[in-house]
């Protein structure tokens, strides 16, 4: 496989070079084919760090933004502020020939308030939990007709006993009908299949 067969844009290509990223890796290769090509297929993928699971929800996360419309398309919520912070920054890396918009929103130090009512208009938003959830409760982030919603380390935001349990779920429940859901996930059995049929009908499972 190579990434132009992949049918990812001349822009984001470009990009993915500089980075020295020669060919996908595996799970590139095995989920971006379905991620992209079905975008009406929810997603689910096992997969740790070090396999390059983050560019590969980067990349369709930019392969599904409409350059032509100012506000936010795809989210990516990550369990922790680094690693929302890490996933920004190759998110800047991999946009930058593309003139597509990233916002990073994590929680604040606790003398600065939350910025709210200044208007968004950055077509992905990297977040974790609190602070999306936080953003969406306020009317400030619409989800209903978001293209694609992922959810990095889903096993640390969808199984009960976690903390951020109580934030995701929201996040989860407030998208619309047509937005294409994505996991990633150490592990595939964390989550209930009743969890998955619930809100993620029909979805793709994978694992490396
Ligand atoms: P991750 O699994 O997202 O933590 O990525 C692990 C490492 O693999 C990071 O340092 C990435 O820059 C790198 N990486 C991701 N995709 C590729 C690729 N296709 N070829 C070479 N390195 C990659």
């Amino acid at each position: 496989t190579t990434f132009e067969s992949l049918g990812i844009p001349p822009q984001i290509i470009r990009a993915i070079y500089d980075m020295k990223y020669e060919t996908p890796s595996e799970i590139q290769a095995k989920a971006l084919p379905i991620i992209l090509k079905e975008p009406r297929r929810h997603f689910v993928g096992q997969a740790q760090s070090g396999t390059g699971k983050t560019a590969t929800f980067l990349i369709a996360a930019l392969c599904s933004i409409d350059t032509r419309i100012q506000s936010p398309q795809a989210i990516i919520v990550a369990p922790s502020r680094e690693l929302a912070n890490q996933i920004y920054n190759v998110g800047l890396k991999l946009a930058k020939y593309s003139g597509i918009t990233i916002k990073r929103l994590i929680p604040q130090p606790d003398d600065s308030d939350d910025q709210f009512g200044v208007g968004i208009t950055e077509q992905i938003i990297v977040s974790t939990p609190t602070s999306l959830n936080d953003y969406i409760q306020h009317g400030e982030v619409m989800t209903e007709d978001l293209k694609i919603a992922i959810f990095d380390e889903a096993d640390e935001q969808f199984v009960q006993t976690k903390p951020n349990y109580s934030h995701s779920l929201p996040i989860l429940r407030s998208l619309g009908p047509t937005t294409q859901i994505v996991f990633f996930s150490a592990t595939l059995t964390a989550i209930s299949d009743d969890f998955y049929t619930r809100f993620l009908p029909n979805c793709k499972k994978i694992s490396l």
